[in-house]
Parts: C-alpha cells; sequence; structure tokens
C-alpha cells in the first residue's frame, strides 16, 4: 500500500508525487495516458510557474522551453496596440506532450512510481485507506489520494464533489500546428525589439485570442465563457477566421492558412465550493479543484502550487495519524494563490469581461497609463503574487483620470523601450 496515490499525471498530478517524494512518502501515479499524452494548451510557463518548479526541485523542466517570450503585444478593436516587457520577465513556451512527460519523469527520478494507462474509474474508502479501481480491473491502494484528472468530472463522478458549475468554465478551441516560426520570430524581433507572445481582443465575446511560438509549432487558440461558446459557436469560429486575417495584415502570422481550429477544451474559472473530503481521503488539485486564473486563464501555476500543498497536507495528515488535517488545505491554497486570483481576480474579470464595451474601455485604460500597463504585465506573468489585487485597485482609484486619458490612447503604445532600457 503506497501512503498516497495521485490520480492524473499531469503538472498538478506530478508536482504532488515530487513533493511527496522528496518528503519520504511512497507515492504513485495513476495516469490514464500514454508517456507523450498532450493535452490542449498554450503551454506559457509564467514566471510564477517557472519560480515554483524551481522551488519543487524541479528546474529540469524549464529545459523543455521551446521558445521563449521577453514581452507581449496587444491587440485592442481599431488596430490600437500595446507593446510591453519587463526586464527579466517572460514567458517560457513549451508542447505541453514534452513538459508533462519531463514532470512525470522527475517524479520517477525522486521515487514515484508512474503507472500509465491506468484509467481510474472508481475510488471508494475502506478503512483508513483508499481503493482506487481502472477501467480494466486493476487495484491500487494508498492512505491517502490526490485527485489531478484536470477539468474534466471526475472528482463529481467518482467522488461526488460539487460539480465545477458551467458559468464558471470557459471553453477554448485552435491548433498547435507546424509552421515555420523562425522567420516570424526574426520578423517580430526586429519590429519590437524582442520575441513577443500575441493577445487579441475583440474576437470573441468575453475572452481573448493568442498567438504563441513554440520552435517548430505555432499556437493559436481563442477562448471565452462555455455558455458564450454554446450559444455562438458558428460566430466564434469565424470571429477565429478574422483574427487570422487581422494578425495577416498587421504582420504578425505571415502564413495564417496553415492554422486551422482542430482541437478544444475545457478551463475552469472558478475553484469548486469544497476541495477536499475527510471522509473520502481525498484533496483535489489543479484544474479537478477548479485553480486557474480568471482573467488570464494562467492555470499551469495553480496546478504546481496546489499539487505541492497539496502533498505537503497529506504528509502532516500522516505524521499526525489524522485525516482532520485534511482541512487545512483550503486555509493553504486560499493564502497561497487563491485570495488574489478570486477575491480580486474575479472583479477584476467582472470589470474587464461583463460586455464587449467594457472589455474595450478597460483595456484602452490601461494602454493610456504606463502604471496600469505595467501591472497588467505583472498579472500577466504572474510576476507579483498580489497582482491581480494591485491591478483592481489602481483601476478603481484612478478611474475618473483613466476614464478621462482613454480616448486619447492613441494606435500604439510601446512602454517595452523605455522598460528595457531601464532594465
Ligand atoms: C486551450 C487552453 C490553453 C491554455 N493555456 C495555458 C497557458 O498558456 N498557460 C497556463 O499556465 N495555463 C494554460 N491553460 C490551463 C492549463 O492547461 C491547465 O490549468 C493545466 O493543464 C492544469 O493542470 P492539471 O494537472 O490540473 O490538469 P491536466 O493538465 O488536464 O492533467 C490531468 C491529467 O489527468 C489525466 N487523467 C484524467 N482523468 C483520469 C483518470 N480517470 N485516470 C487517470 N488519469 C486521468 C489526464 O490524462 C491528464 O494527464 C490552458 C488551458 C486551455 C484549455
Amino acid at each position: 500500500m503506497y501512503d498516497l496515490v495521485v490520480v492524473g499525471g499531469g503538472p498538478a498530478g506530478s508536482s504532488a508525487a515530487i513533493a511527496a517524494a522528496r518528503a519520504g512518502l511512497s507515492v504513485v501515479v495513476l495516469e490514464k495516458g500514454e508517456r507523450n499524452r498532450d493535452k490542449y494548451c498554450g503551454g506559457g510557463i509564467s514566471v510564477l510557474t517557472q519560480n515554483s518548479l524551481r522551488e519543487l526541485g524541479a528546474a529540469e523542466a524549464l529545459e523543455t522551453f521551446e521558445n521563449y517570450a521577453e514581452g507581449h503585444v496587444l491587440v485592442l478593436p481599431g488596430e490600437k496596440v500595446l507593446v510591453d516587457a519587463i526586464p527579466g520577465l517572460g514567458y517560457g513556451l513549451v508542447r505541453r506532450s514534452v513538459f508533462d512527460a519531463k514532470l512525470r519523469e522527475l517524479a520517477e527520478s525522486y521515487g514515484a512510481t508512474v503507472k500509465h494507462g491506468f484509467e481510474a474509474s472508481s475510488i471508494t474508502v475502506d478503512g483508513d485507506k483508499v481503493v482506487v479501481r481502472s477501467r480494466k480491473g486493476e487495484v491500487v491502494e494508498g492512505r491517502y489520494a490526490v485527485v489531478a484528472t484536470g477539468a474534466g468530472n471526475f472528482p463529481e463522478r467518482a467522488l461526488g464533489f460539487p460539480p465545477l458549475r458551467p458559468e464558471n468554465l470557459g471553453h477554448c478551441w485552435g491548433t498547435e500546428a507546424e509552421y515555420p516560426v523562425s522567420a516570424e520570430v526574426e520578423r517580430w524581433r526586429h519590429e519590437y525589439g524582442f520575441t513577443p507572445i500575441f493577445l487579441m481582443f475583440g474576437f470573441v465575446t468575453y475572452g481573448y485570442m493568442w498567438v504563441f511560438p513554440k520552435r517548430n509549432h505555432m499556437n493559436v487558440g481563442m477562448g471565452t465563457t462555455l455558455a458564450e461558446s454554446a450559444r455562438y459557436g458558428r460566430l466564434h469560429l469565424e470571429g477565429f477566421a478574422r483574427g487570422l486575417e487581422l494578425a495577416r495584415r498587421m504582420g504578425i502570422l505571415s502564413e495564417p492558412g496553415r492554422l486551422r481550429v482542430d482541437r478544444s477544451w475545457l478551463i475552469p474559472g472558478k475553484p469548486r465550493a469544497v476541495t477536499y473530503s475527510q471522509e473520502r481521503r481525498v484533496l483535489l488539485a489543479g484544474d479537478a479543484a477548479g485553480f486557474v486564473h480568471p482573467l488570464t486563464g494562467e492555470g499551469i501555476s495553480g496546478a504546481v502550487r496546489s499539487g505541492r500543498l497539496a502533498a505537503e497536507t497529506v504528509k502532516q495528515a500522516l505524521d499526525k495519524e489524522d485525516p482532520g488535517l485534511l482541512k487545512e488545505y483550503e486555509a493553504k491554497w486560499w493564502a497561497d494563490f487563491g485570495e488574489d486570483a478570486y477575491a480580486y481576480g474575479l472583479k477584476l474579470t467582472r470589470l474587464m469581461y461583463s460586455s464587449p464595451a467594457l472589455q474595450r474601455l478597460g483595456l484602452s485604460m490601461v494602454f493610456s497609463d504606463e502604471e496600469a500597463s505595467r501591472l497588467l504585465s505583472m498579472l500577466l506573468y504572474r510576476a507579483d503574487r498580489s497582482a491581480s489585487r494591485r491591478l483592481y485597485e489602481y483601476l478603481l482609484k484612478h478611474f475618473p483620470e483613466l476614464l478621462l486619458k482613454q480616448p486619447f490612447a492613441g494606435k500604439k503604445r510601446d512602454y517595452s523601450k523605455k522598460r528595457l532600457k531601464a532594465g
């Protein structure tokens, strides 16, 4: 019997396994996919994720970066453009099949067992142990379980957790297609002075479109709420095509014809009402718990951090032989990343995404003001642990002057040159 059974071998599950193995627990990861399983994702590794991986003892996962964006270009309707970069901060860009496999390998190198091709179908409690059964009838037992099965409905189906509510779910679609990336990157570097990622607004309600360069693949997608997606599916596909066309006109993508929507997936925008069960001896981590930043959709940092916190909580429960200690998990994740993301991030989301008009207004206000744009950058990179609160409070405090300034924001704002020089 293992001390800890981790169900799901994405970033959350592997991080839980690494932290548990390093703390001396016997741990097994049950992953339904094969070693090279892919997860549909932008593959943007934020500053918070980079730092969290280093703290976890998984810095080697950063070696899977295929590209590195030192800044970003935001495009608003009317082709208003904001260019920004903050010295020393940026996004690593990975292919998830490679990144996730590396994390599972690292978990193995610390002593965890990883079973690929194990699709958990049920989790039951038998006295003081959890029993996980696969679809094929295999059985694995442990003292506790961390469920890190992503944004699907496994926690409610197998364990009776309250569901991720449809109004709190997002939906993304796009592609990661083979593409001559280096030629584009060379042109971008010439135009902006660094390699950016691109975020484009106005082609989808309540969300955005992104362009993320990998080594030989371009990842382009867009996301909105699940409800909007169900209502306007066809319009959103047209929006994707219009976004590509604008990207071509603006010199962002010279071969948009290579990029067609071929995948889609869900993304949570708010945690479940409950993320642990003492009776079932289980904790939820990553997307299974709903830990994605609601404004940006960045979820890998929440996966890595919650995986580690879950493992630490299990270790305490084992050490004290007290499953009652599992309840401390919720206070831990709330203090670590929850308050900033879900008290303030959700307020920002309501401010920015309640209607297309508000989104335009909010972003124009940010574009027109150097400090607001710096705070947005810190939030996009997740480089400041209270970035959502700081941006929200700044926008509220300076609302009247930003409102007056925003119509004069001009076509292009380039804060990056000044910041790169100062840095
Ligand atoms: C289109 C899109 C773009 C995104 N872009 C970004 C981005 O650029 N940066 C960022 O930080 N975040 C991004 N996110 C969010 C990010 O992908 C997730 O937050 C992250 O993958 C969560 O990690 P996880 O380990 O919790 O879940 P997952 O990565 O979904 O991993 C879950 C694992 O569990 C396995 N599993 C599922 N069910 C079972 C079962 N029954 N038994 C055994 N194994 C099972 C799966 O095979 C999978 O390997 C994006 C999301 C989407 C949808």
